[in-house]
């Protein structure tokens, strides 16, 4: 007898299986060969998908290096290319449905979310198209009589896009609008576990009247269509968006060509937790916070660093709200936890809770697959954890699931100690009513994002990235946008030239 609460399949007919090809110079392309993505949740085909080769990264690379140079994007008005952009966040709201349902079926996430995720990224496009005018540089008039300098700032070139599965149609927004603000033309390559979305934002760039062959779209495996983004001479810069150890490998694949690199990767997200914190609030937090997309979130807050004289009353409540979570088949309304995106990701964050149980660690929740009625066992239970040390896998490595993690502190030197004891550094949370207590957590904790008396908020105008090997360079914000453009330095004499010839003539 499990005591969570758990959503059993609904009965509905699901949409035939998507058909995906590539996107090269405005026309759809088919590949040579198809993948199959089977739904997590309904181990059913959701998608065919063609398959990139080199042969169409190339052509896709092409296309783009031939749009940006002619200046058919990077040369026009920006409002020209914000008129475009907004009618895309026009079209994105007109389609939320389609796109989160597909969404759903190809990653597992809840339906409530995949609505949150697609209809949320409207907002990324109008905030990019609002600073596609804004790309001005600065003015040196006092270089001397005859001398002006003026810096202007230009789209840096073609751009690599490659995608995760946990927030395709998010991530992809995330940096594909400011890139296009920015003039700059791009190929994208999404997740082969989740391609239909960013095909469906292919439709809606067409339909909003984007010119042919400023954004390319290819679908495939990491080999070889990601590595020949990453390593092609007329790509100019790659962002990226996926795991660490993939992020080192591109961040490698790249030297030669010494292209611009941004990367958004991994973390181990801690949230401190003091005594003289709104308890029930920060409760309700943490279980959001290692919950929402499964678990499945590089904002995770996989790991709390509670204060010990709470410690035990806190993870009684959480666990208390943990069993309250609706979890189940993710085309239910009322599901927040969903399904675990492959087998084998299910089994690698079950191998973490039982070689933590072997170390000492106390399952106080969950801990195991859990098959739902009508659906199979591609299920994570809510699971909660103590007795960690800092020093078990599950307490340093990204678990990725429904797997919170608990550790203890006496003082707030220690708690920070502990935040700052990780390889990662996306992002921190600290629970207190002082303050002062929050603005000097805030100030040490290295991390590109620290939450207060709150987890996860973002706005498009927030620059959001991670620091240590959470990543490089930022998205989102006006510091996301400049990341898109080249500056360059217009050295100019004007009027009378007062120099002293450089060659004596005699003359
Ligand atoms: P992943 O690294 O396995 O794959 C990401 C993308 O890289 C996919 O499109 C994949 O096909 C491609 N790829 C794989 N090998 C490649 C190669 N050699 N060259 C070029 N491209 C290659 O990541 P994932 O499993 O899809 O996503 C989960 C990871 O993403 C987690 O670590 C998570 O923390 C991270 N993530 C980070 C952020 C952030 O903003 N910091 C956001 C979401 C996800």
């Amino acid at each position: 007898m499990n005591d969570m609460t758990i959503n059993a399949a609904i009965k509905t007919s699901l949409p035939a299986a998507f058909q995906g090809r590539h996107l090269i110079d405005g026309e759809w392309v088919d590949g040579a060969e198809t993948f199959e993505r089977v739904s997590p949740s309904h181990d059913t085909v959701v998608s065919v998908s063609a398959k990139g080769d080199e042969a169409v990264v190339e052509a896709a690379i092409a296309a783009a290096r031939r749009a940006f140079d002619a200046g058919i994007w990077s040369r026009i008005s920006a409002k020209e290319r914000a008129a475009v952009l907004l009618k895309v966040a026009d079209l994105i709201e007109a389609n939320i449905e389609r796109i989160a349902i597909q969404e759903t079926l190809e990653s597992g996430k809840p339906i409530s979310q995949s609505r949150g995720e697609v209809g949320g990224a409207a907002d990324l496009w109008r905030y990019a198209a609002s600073l596609a005018r804004t790309s001005h540089g600065d003015s040196h008039n006092s270089l001397g009589e005859d001398m002006l300098g003026v810096v202007v700032k230009d789209p840096i070139g073609v751009v690599s896009i490659i995608t995760p599965w946990n927030f395709p149609f998010w991530i992809l927004s995330q940096k594909l609008p400011f890139a296009l603000a920015a003039g700059c033309t791009v190929v994208v390559k999404p997740s082969e576990m989740t391609p239909s979305s960013t095909v469906m934002m292919g439709e809606l760039l067409i339909e909003a009247g984007l010119p042919a062959g400023v954004c390319n779209i290819v679908l495939g495996y990491g080999q070889p269509v990601g590595s020949v983004m990453s390593t092609h001479r007329d790509v100019d810069m790659i962002t990226f968006t996926g795991s660490t150890t993939v992020g080192k490998l591109i961040t490698q694949a790249s030297s030669d060509t010494l292209k611009k690199v941004a990367l958004e990767l991994g973390g181990k997200n801690p949230q401190v937790i003091m005594p003289d914190a709104d308890l029930e609030n920060a409760a309700d937090a943490v279980t959001f916070g290692i919950y929402f997309n499964v678990g499945q979130c590089c904002n995770s807050s996989s790991r709390i660093i509670v204060h010990e004289n709470i410690a035990e009353a806190f993870v009684a409540r959480v666990v208390e709200l943990s069993r309250q979570v609706k979890f189940g088949d993710p085309l239910d309304e009322s599901t927040q936890v969903g399904a675990i995106v492959t087998a084998e990701h299910n089994a690698k964050i079950d191998a973490y809770v039982q070689n933590a149980v072997k170390d000492g660690a106390k399952v106080e929740l969950g801990g195991g697959p859990l098959s739902v009625e009508g659906l199979g066992r591609q299920f994570y239970q809510p699971t909660v954890v103590s007795n960690v040390t800092p020093d078990m896998a599950i307490a340093r490595e990204e678990v990725f699931g429904p797997v919170l993690t608990v550790l203890t502190f006496k003082t707030l030197d220690e708690a920070i100690a502990l935040t700052n004891d990780s390889d990662y550094g996306l992002s921190a949370g600290i629970w207190s009513n002082d303050i002062h207590t929050c603005l000097e957590f805030s100030r040490r904790a290295h991390a590109g994002t620290v939450w207060t008396n709150t987890w996860m908020d973002g706005y498009p105008e927030l620059a959001f990235g991670g620091v240590k090997q959470s990543g490089q360079g930022r998205e989102i914000g006006k510091y996301g946008y400049d990341e898109f453009l080249e500056v360059k330095s217009l050295v100019m004499r004007v009027g009378r030239d007062s120099r002293t010839p450089w060659v004596e003539t005699g003359a």
